[in-house]
């Protein structure tokens, strides 16, 4: 089983990616992991993806390609994988499905639908201790003084990535980047959208679903 799992930040795919894994049987990746660990072993990939890190420029597609492929194909994926949040982009797709050409396409690429405002609502709520670094979240693991860290009395503050105009920013790169990814794998046939606002118990039932 060959699964791509797309869905925006903050829309539950990396903490659903271990589960789809478990239940298929299949190893997961997702290329922040291909990353840390081409880099961790210094691979002829990693030291390329470093020399544009350290400029920081984004990784090319061949680069990026090259360490899903390499993951791809080693002994213990040869049974199949669950990719999550990779293909990102439609040259990054095209190019996954040449190469997987001789070992057959992709089954299913499982889209986690959630509105935006929730999405917001889930990123933009963190928040650090200054002293201690323990996170809260507003609205799920609040504090119980407001703006104080429960642990330590330290000061509770905003990283910059986490505000609201930087993850409108993020979520806006994203869709427009994976649009026409996610259009390519309807018209292929193949992308099941489940509701990733929903509890994990009810988008783990739905994943069981759509692997039916
Ligand atoms: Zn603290």
């Amino acid at each position: 089983m060959k699964i791509i799992l797309m869905g925006p930040p903050g829309s539950g795919k990396g903490t659903q990616a271990s589960f789809m894994a478990s239940i298929t049987e299949v190893n997961s990746v997702s290329s922040g992991d291909l990353f840390r660990d081409n880099l961790s072993r210094d691979t002829e990939l990693g030291r390329m993806a470093k020399t544009y890190m350290d400029r920081g420029k984004y990784v090319p597609d061949d680069v990026t390609i090259g360490m899903v492929m390499s993951w791809i194909e080693a002994p213990e994926n040869k049974k199949g994988f669950v990719l999550d949040g990779f293909p990102r982009t439609l040259l990054q797709a095209e190019s996954l499905d040449d190469r997987l050409g001789a070992i057959g396409g992709i089954d299913k690429v499982i889209l986690f639908n959630v509105p935006e405002p929730e999405l917001i609502k889930r990123l933009a709520g963190r928040i650090l201790c200054r002293k201690c670094q323990t996170p809260y979240h507003k609205v799920f693991s609040p504090p119980i003084k407001q703006g104080f860290c429960d642990m330590c009395d330290g000061e509770l503050f905003q990283r910059q990535d986490d505000s609201e105009a930087v993850v409108r920013e993020r979520l806006s790169v994203y869709t427009e980047e994976t649009s026409p990814v996610i259009q390519r794998y309807k018209e292929l046939g193949n992308l099941i959208e489940i509701d990733g606002s929903l509890s994990i118990e009810e988008v783990e039932q739905s994943l069981r679903e759509a692997l039916e």
